[in-house]
């Protein structure tokens, strides 16, 4: 699978939320912000998530690699800064989400910081004890 993004992103940042978390299993996501219309996918068709009452997230579903989120009815769709190919290029310049922010996650110091605007609903299969038991 293959996607091309035209032109520069809109934003570039860090994004702490829980979900993201859970969506990159690491301690952050770094989303690269595109127009929906300005990236065009080649190949296979990433397979989507719906991770929340707003958003859903792709993901190759052939390698389980996250590629974006999109929230439902925008206009913009977030890749994973670690899908591109040049990802050197597109440096984040702000912090999302540090309400959740895990104290030993070291990086991006000094950048300006915004806590989450959204407030969603989690899926009750995001929740920490529910995936401690799902696992085998
Ligand atoms: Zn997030």
């Amino acid at each position: 699978m293959r996607y091309c993004a035209e032109g520069m992103p809109r934003s570039v940042h860090y994004c702490h939320c829980r979900i993201c978390r859970h969506a990159t299993g690491g301690p952050f996501a770094v989303l690269v912000w595109f127009e929906k219309d300005d990236v065009q996918w080649s190949g296979q068709l990433p397979s989507v998530h719906r991770s929340s009452d707003i958003a859903q997230r792709g993901f190759c579903g052939t390698c389980g690699a996250p590629l974006f989120l999109h929230y439902l009815g925008g206009e913009t769709i977030a890749l994973m800064a670690g899908s591109l190919d040049e990802p050197e290029r597109f440096a984040p310049d702000h912090h999302y989400g540090v309400e959740s922010r895990l104290r030993w996650s070291d990086c991006g110091a000094g950048l300006p910081e915004e806590e989450t605007q959204e407030r969603v609903y989690m899926p009750a299969g995001w929740a920490p004890s529910r995936l401690q038991r799902d696992l085998p």
